[in-house]
């Protein structure tokens, strides 16, 4: 940049002359004489100037002089814009000649100066036009303040702990390197996302100080896995980590990280004097970057490292588009549920419940199917849990009830003579969430069917330590007269002693028991000695024995000889329609 020498000296004096000659911007009310602007602009702490039409410094105060590494008089006559290297930019440049020429008012910028020694400055440059000229020209030193700002967003952008980029930061790159990921480079992204195993369990019996300095420590060998390969290692906070690789070659690099960060974090921590050992489960996400988004693989991340935990932790788990579709339909469904009971889309199956001694049909299993407009037909394992976790259990156990129990009443006026009890499933949140009671009372009432023909299926996991509202509900129903059966009875915690304290009257022994049994060439002679045992007990305390999942006429044989009273199983039928049921009552 040219500084310009010679020329007549432009003294802050002369200056205010100027100014009283040509009515000087920004000039208060008041009686202040034009000498004490005069002085204030000359001691300014702003580096200041007045420039004349053609953008020519007519007086520079000595801040600015200071800041240029120059001398106010040595600018004078210089034009503003080569003092400022702005005739190099041709955007500053050109709104620089704008506010000159007055077709705009001010021009605010931020360059690098070059001063008259060869050094530069961060600049922050404001040209306005106020009035008639001279115009002010301001120049104000901002590299301190960017570099603030910049230790501001650096202390913003990193976590105090570990010292690692945080989650703002890793977001920042990771979406930085999804929109370059196509430009150049291989085009392929890889996620590890890392949790550790337990690390919850640290902090609440050895303190977050203990917590922190391992979280500092685990940091620290994550970098050691991260550096070599120019990945990036940050702290999305908690216990969670991540690995950024920008340019993954392929599924290979992003799982042998993970492995390498599974290997490094074996040893054993030593902090705050103890001998710490911590796993971590991490989600490996790795793909072409094109058609993701930073959300998006987030999430696919998310996903995978909750796979990795339920698959037993301390491993790294890879994504897998299949096993996220049948969560995606997991969320479809669920969004659907609730309309659904109100459009009508379930319906009930049944299934045979037969006397061992005679053959003879006693009662019938009500199963729900949900007739999906876009999937089809789903057993209930794909939407009953789904259907406890939001709440709409509620409606469509009432709907069950209400028509499994119009069903059974149809079926006892059409064959008076062959009575059937109708077995309905009940949730345990059924009994917490709703007037179970008050309920199966209406219903009763309305479809006429009498409380006898009703049988409630609970688990044993929903009357275990039942106390207060469940076992009130029991109580009730047992005095009503409907029928209380533990379904799925020894997967649980089988405590029959208890159970006898319960107004229970069936027990329906799950069907990996009656699996046990195998042939008769090898049969399973601890699994029959159980049955045994336990239809005999339950029997001294009163209830029946139903068991389930009775495939072949061996295992309902084998069930007769042990004692059991009722079978369910394809052995005498699938679950089947209504009319199903109905032809076998007329036949
Ligand atoms: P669950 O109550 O134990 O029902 C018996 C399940 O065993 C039924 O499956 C039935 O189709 C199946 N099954 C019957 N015989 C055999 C056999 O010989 N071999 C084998 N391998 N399986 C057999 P489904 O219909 O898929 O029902 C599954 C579970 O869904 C039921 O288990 C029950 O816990 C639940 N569920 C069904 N309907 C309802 C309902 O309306 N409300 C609630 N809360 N739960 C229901
Ligand atoms: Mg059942
Ligand atoms: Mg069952």
């Amino acid at each position: 940049m040219g500084v310009p020498s010679g020329g007549p000296g432009v003294e802050p004096d002369t200056t205010a002359h100027v100014i009283t000659h040509r009515d000087a911007p920004g000039r208060p009310a008041g009686d202040a004489e034009p000498r004490d602007y005069r002085a204030a602009f000359a001691a300014a702490r702003l580096p200041m100037a007045l420039l004349g039409p053609g953008g020519e410094v007519l007086a520079a105060n000595r801040a600015l002089g200071v800041l240029l590494r120059t001398s106010p008089d040595r600018m004078a006559a210089a034009g503003a814009a080569a003092l400022l290297g702005l005739a190099g930019d041709p955007h500053a440049g050109a709104a620089f000649h704008e506010v000159l020429s007055g077709r705009r008012s001010r021009l605010r910028c931020t360059r690098r100066v070059t001063r008259t020694d060869g050094s530069g400055v961060r600049a922050e440059i404001t040209l306005a036009r106020t009035g008639a000229e001279p115009l002010l020209l301001t120049v104000e030193d901002v590299g301190e303040r960017d570099a603030l700002r910049e230790e501001l967003r650096h202390l913003r952008m990193h976590d105090a702990v570990t010292r690692l980029p945080n989650r703002a930061l890793f977001l920042e790159r990771l979406t930085g390197a999804v929109e370059r990921a196509g430009v150049r480079g291989t085009g392929r992204i890889g996620l590890c996302y890392l949790d550790l195993d337990g690390f919850k369990a640290v902090n609440d019996t050895l303190g977050h100080r203990v917590g922190d300095e391992l979280l500092a420590a685990v940091a620290h060998r994550l970098q050691d896995c991260a550096r070599p390969g120019g990945h990036l290692a940050a702290r999305l906070g908690g216990d969670e980590f991540a690995l950024l690789l920008r340019d993954s070659t392929g599924t290979g690099q992003a799982t042998a990280l993970a492995e390498a960060v599974l290997g490094a974090l074996r040893e054993p921590f030593d902090v705050g004097g103890q001998r710490l050992a911590v796993s971590a489960s991490i989600g490996v996400v790795e793909r072409e970057a094109a058609g993701s988004t930073a959300t998006q693989l987030m999430q696919a991340a998310d996903t995978t490292l909750y796979w990795a935990k339920t698959d037993g932790k301390a491993r790294w788990t890879l994504f897998d588009p299949e096993r996220n579709e049948h969560r995606m339909t997991r969320q479809a469904l669920a969004r659907t549920l609730r309309q659904a009971v109100d459009r009508g889309e379930f319906v009930l199956d049944y299934q045979p419940l037969v006397a061992l001694d005679t053959g003879r049909l006693r009662g019938v299993e009500a199963l729900v199917r949900w007739e999906h407009p876009q999937f089809g037909r789903l057993a209930p394992d794909r939407f009953i849990g789904l259907a406890e976790e939001d709440g709409s259990i509620v409606p469509l156990g009432r709907w069950v009830l209400a028509e499994s129990c119009r069903q059974a009443r149809a079926w006892q006026q059409a064959h008076p003579d062959r009575p059937l009890v109708v077995s309905v499933n009940v949730a345990v949140r059924q009994v917490w969430d709703s007037d179970l009671v008050a309920d199966v009372a209406a219903i009763l009432r309305e479809t006429g069917l009498p409380s006898r023909l009703l049988q409630l299926e609970l688990t044993e996991s929903a009357v275990m330590g039942s106390a207060g509202r469940p076992l009130q509900a029991l109580h009730a129903l047992h005095e009503m007269g409907v029928r209380i059966a533990i379904d799925d009875f020894g997967t649980g915690y089988s405590n029959l002693a208890y159970m006898s304290r319960l107004p229970v009257s069936a027990l329906k022994l799950d069907g990996s028991f009656v699996q046990g049994f195998q042939s008769a060439e090898h049969p399973n002679p601890a699994d029959e000695t159980i049955v045994e045992a336990l239809v005999e007990l339950a029997h001294r305390l009163g209830l029946t024995v139903t068991a389930e999942c009775v495939e072949s006429a061996e295992q309902a044989e084998r069930l007769r000889r042990i004692g059991c009273d009722t079978g369910q199983g394809w052995h005498w039928s699938r679950p089947v329609a209504a009319a199903a049921i109905s032809d076998l009552l007329s036949a």
